[in-house]
């Protein structure tokens, strides 16, 4: 079983309104064994009725704090996260399966957005405008837009809620958090971390359990000015449909089908790689994990070859265990999306260069997969696979492959590799993407605006960009001077 250094780290209760509360209904499995780790509440309407309540209440004595005091405190719950690092990401590889050392990776990762957002939540500035009235003064001040809801996936459970929180609440907004069903602890261990660090009663609410209940109230209560969703296009787009009968402001950060170009001038060992790590971490369950492999002619043996070679070398395995780099997959729906994938493109014409199936350790293991041969009539060009598989593209020319590209609904990352210094210019501007890695494989960090264009979202995250989501702009005319 997990092994903690501090136990109370172990929440199986929601947090609302500064009070642990709940019973144990809805079981978290380690993907890794079947393991049940601890069961968290199946609430509903009401209890989420009750922590939106409670984080309107908590919302005006949180905005009126100076912003030096919200940095405080945030500055704290960074040093918290920091100083149970370790575990932290023991509770995540235990409930969501990624190899200790990315879990360890991630908890940094989600503690950089509460560092960042507690040093500008001192410089949300405002501006002053020359007014055209000689008998007056424009000034603009940025506000807090209200309670915000967040309802976040398990492939980053850290992540995904530091990046909406920490933002909002410098901005002096209060949320009420949804985690996903398979990763509920590591959310409920940053919440305990959260009333350590001294946020008042009400600031930070989270709730588990009946999705659909949850989402409703979270997108038609009056008092939620601002919903934040990271998850699938589907239902981004029904949150933002249910958002809209209460005109709340929403962000958006939904699917990928990011391409990772090589151009036949690439570095061919970095091209290499690159593509491993856009590819396979988290096992292939990261939005922004490439999709789809574009490989030109003249590169495109020798490129498939040493990757392949890369590929059959990555260990597979409990992700708690030392040398392990790729664990499950998350649940059982989701190796059998990838076992769909992989019949359909083998059934048009591809070609398996290695792995192909399920792993030998069985449970949701899936064999890190490359696919060479692979035409855009397959299940895999158009369909996010969200696993360990990466489908290898030829192309001709650089026209040709930014047509193909860019020949989806969604925008959110894209890579490409080449030395010439023109084309990393001419292609990053005609990619239609959010995000473009050139010579890069890993884009996050939180000093850079995540986000994405077309379907795959609105809005971004982290940056001095990120704190806008969160802020109504208020414009003042000072009269009868
Ligand atoms: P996945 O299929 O990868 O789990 P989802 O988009 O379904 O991706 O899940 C992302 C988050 O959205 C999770 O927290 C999930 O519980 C939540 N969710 C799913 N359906 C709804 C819904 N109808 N309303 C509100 N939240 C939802």
């Amino acid at each position: 079983m997990l092994k903690l250094n501090d136990t109370s780290l172990l929440k199986a209760q929601c947090l609302i309104d500064g009070g642990w509360t709940g019973d144990g209904v809805d079981a978290v499995e380690n993907p890794a064994t079947g393991a049940v780790l601890a069961k968290v509440p199946r609430f509903g309407e009401a209890e989420t009725t009750a922590a939106v309540e409670a984080a309107a209440r908590a919302f005006k004595p949180w905005a009126r704090k100076s912003a030096k005091e919200r940095s405080q405190i945030l500055r704290k719950w960074f040093g918290l996260i920091m100083a149970n690092q370790e575990d932290l990401a023991q509770i995540m590889t235990a409930e969501q399966g990624k190899p200790l050392a990315e879990a360890r990776g991630e908890v940094a990762y989600a503690a950089s957005f509460v560092e960042f957002y507690a040093e500008e939540a001192k410089r949300i500035y405002g501006e002053t405008i020359p007014s055209p009235f000689p008998d007056s003064r424009i000034i603009v001040q940025k506000q807090p837009v209200g309670v915000c809801a967040a309802i976040t996936p398990w492939n980053f459970p850290a992540a995904m809620i530091t990046r909406k929180c920490a933002p909002g609440l410098a901005a002096g907004c209060t949320f009420v958090v949804k985690p996903a069903p398979d990763t509920p602890l590591t959310a409920l261990a940053l919440m305990e971390l959260s009333v350590r660090a001294g946020f008042p009663e009400g600031v930070l609410n989270i709730v588990t359990g009946d999705a659909v209940a949850i989402g409703k109230v979270m997108t038609s209560h009056p008092a939620v000015r601002f919903i934040g969703f990271t998850g699938s296009t589907p239902v981004g787009k029904l949150l933002m449909q249910q958002a809209a009968s209460t005109v709340k402001k929403v962000g958006l950060e939904l699917g990928g089908n990011a391409p990772f170009i090589v151009f036949d001038d690439a570095d061919l060992d970095a091209a290499v790689q690159g593509a491993i790590a856009a590819k396979f971490r988290n096992m292939g369950q990261t939005c922004v994990c490439t999709n789809r492999l574009l490989v030109q002619d003249g590169i495109h043996d020798a490129f498939v070859e040493k990757f392949a070679a890369e590929v059959a070398r990555l260990k597979v395995g409990n992700g708690i265990e030392v040398g392990v780099v790729q664990g499950p997959l998350i649940n059982a729906r989701a190796v059998e999306k990838v076992e769909r994938h992989v019949a359909d493109a083998v059934a048009n014409g591809a070609k398996v260069v290695v792995g192909g199936q399920r792993h030998a350790l069985g449970r949701s293991f899936y064999e890190p997969t490359v696919l060479a041969g692979v035409t855009t009539k397959m299940l895999v060009t158009r369909e996010e696979t969200f696993g360990p598989i990466a489908p290898v593209y030829r192309f001709t020319s650089e026209d040709e492959v930014v047509a193909m590209a860019n020949d989806t609904p969604f925008g959110l990352a894209a890579y490409f590799y080449t030395k010439d210094l023109g084309r990393a210019f001419r292609v990053a501007e005609e990619l239609e993407y959010g995000m473009v890695g050139i010579n890069a494989a890993i884009l996050g960090t939180e000093v850079a605006p995540f986000g994405g264009v077309k379907e795959s979202g609105l809005g971004r995250e982290g940056s001095l960009h990120g704190i806008e989501e969160f802020v109504e702009i208020k414009y003042m005319l000072m009269g009868g001077l």
